[in-house]
């Protein structure tokens, strides 16, 4: 992961925000290459759910279309969503290193004969739980951890227990704070009064101006039920502990559909969607060991989706979770839930009226929300491939979502040969993502491409001015072929419609 994290610093993926100021926990910057990765796997989706979405069960494409609505809506929404009230996490203070976790992510281990002591390690942190076994089996004198020791979630455990538990930063028990809930709403205040009163959220997910937007969408449109409207947009959550890069951060984006149905379909449509959504991720180069579906358990289930069949998590082995996994997209089932509440809470008509069978009824939506930002890192994680090439490490994306398409580089800066490859670079540029480059040395130059994970470099050398041919480097094998200059933009084209 650090390599990962150093590789995109130093490329010009993502930087630390506000960097200049020492950083601010939870947030960052996309820069060039990063904003393109991102948006690339955006408009992928966009394009493989809104403008070409996926083929029903009944053998004709979803109706889906896209909606773009504000983060900052009328506060009552929050209300009738259950977020303000609801939308908490617990959390815990250690009050010796100030060090905050979040309760349902310690985990303790004990030696159930032992000196009745407990050892918290942060659930998915290797290097924590390595240190909350040395520490046990120094206190215990033991030289490993074997079966007769157990392992408790903290929140489970009873004030008696609880006070027995030695932090994970700390070697003496009893310092850590009992749970507090602790809202992950971020609040702001509209206009120049200010004051209770003009309170105002963040919003905390996207689907909300989805739901709000629903009776617009159904007026205005030729939507008939089932449909979906989907969103990309930026979300907030005051996150007690924002940890392993974008993975779990404060400002994020989301990539979310909504797919109104009949409750008595809403089982097949869940089911539907759990598989397009995987197959989906897999098709953009998500290697299947690497993927995995992971259903809630009913302690884990959102204020909504009591009602409904679950979620489903689609989960990716990333760096840090390793061999472990953690959440890439949640496909719910909210029942009626979210429409039913603002109907209630606006009193105004929030249902549907089928005009086939004569019925009115409140939709029942099966969502899955992904996260654009975790997507990226996802994306970033598996495309990381060690080599013993010069570089060391090449960047394997998915043509599709390469920030670079193709790179046009001139042997050396002179000879005819920048004049031939600037031709080149205009007639590619127009259509694909295209760099010229002709600083350095070629091989320091493939070494660029291969860490920005661009798939083809076209080099123009000697050769080309006696039979007009060039050099085409694959990224992934680093072989080279020649090809007539002339046929390089359809050489592109058909690699990349692949
Ligand atoms: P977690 O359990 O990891 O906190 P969640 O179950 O609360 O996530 P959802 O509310 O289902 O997450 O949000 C849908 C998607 O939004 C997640 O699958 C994830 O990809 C993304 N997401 C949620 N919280 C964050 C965050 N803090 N940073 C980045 N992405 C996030």
């Amino acid at each position: 992961m650090e390599d990962l994290v150093s590789l995109c610093k130093r490329r010009g993926f993502i930087f630390p925000a506000s960097e200049l100021y020492g950083g601010i926990n939870g947030f960052w910057d996309y820069g060039p290459l990063g904003t393109e990765l991102k948006n690339n796997l955006r408009d992928a989706w966009w394009h493989d759910m809104v403008h070409c979405p996926p083929i029903g069960p009944d053998g004709e494409p979803l109706s889906i279309v896209g909606i773009d609505s504000s983060i900052i809506q009328n506060p009552k929404v929050w209300e009738a969503s259950g977020h303000v009230g609801g939308f908490n996490d617990p959390m815990v203070d250690c009050r010796e290193t100030k060090s905050r976790y979040r309760a349902d992510h310690l985990l303790v281990i004990a030696n159930a004969s032992g000196n009745g002591q407990m050892y918290a390690y942060v659930k998915d942190d290797e290097e924590s739980y390595e240190r909350a076994c040395k520490l046990l089996a120094k206190y215990e004198k033991v030289d490993a951890i074997d079966e007769s020791y157990v392992t408790t979630p903290l929140v489970s455990l009873s004030a008696e227990d609880f006070a027995r538990v030695v932090g994970p930063d700390t070697k003496e028990a009893g310092t850590l704070t009992e749970p507090r809930q602790f809202s992950l709403m971020f609040d702001t205040t509209v206009g120049a009064t200010g004051g209770d009163d003009n309170k105002a959220y963040l919003r905390p997910e996207t689907a909300q101006g989805i739901f709000l937007n629903f009776m617009n969408v159904v007026d205005t449109s030729r939507v008939k039920v089932p449909f979906g409207i989907a969103q990309v947009g930026k979300a907030f959550r005051n996150e007690v502990t924002p940890r392993n890069f974008i993975f779990r951060s404060r400002e994020f984006e989301q990539m979310e559909i909504e797919w109104f149905c009949h409750e008595d379909e809403a089982p097949k449509w869940y089911e539907f969607w759990c598989d397009i959504r995987k197959q989906w991720w897999q098709s953009l180069g998500l290697t299947t060991d690497n993927l995995q579906m992971r259903q809630h358990d009913s302690d884990e289930l959102a204020h909504y989706a009591k009602e409904g069949c679950g979620t489903f998590d689609i989960e990716y082995q990333f760096p840090f979770t390793a061999p472990g996994f953690g959440e890439l997209e949640g496909v719910a089932h909210r029942g009626n839930y979210d429409l039913s509440r603002h109907g209630e809470f606006s009193g105004k008509k929030v249902n549907y009226f089928d005009q086939e069978k004569n019925e009115r009824f409140v939709p029942h939506v099966i969502e899955p929300s992904a996260g654009l930002s975790r997507g990226t890192l996802a994306l970033l994680s598996e495309a990381y491939t060690p080599d013993d090439r010069p570089s060391k490490v090449f960047m394997k994306f998915n043509p599709r979502i390469s920030p670079i398409k193709a790179a046009v580089f001139p042997l050396v800066n002179k000879n005819g040969m920048p004049e031939i490859a600037k031709k080149l670079y205009d007639d590619l540029r127009t259509k694909h993502v295209v760099q010229y480059d002709v600083k350095q040395s070629i091989g320091k130059r493939y070494a660029r491409m291969d860490e920005a994970g661009t798939p083809y470099c076209f080099v123009i050398d000697g050769d080309t001015l006696d039979d007009n041919t060039i050099t085409v480097r694959d990224r992934d094998t680093a072989s080279q072929e020649r090809i007539n200059i002339d046929h390089a933009e359809n050489y592109l084209d058909e690699k990349l419609a692949r």
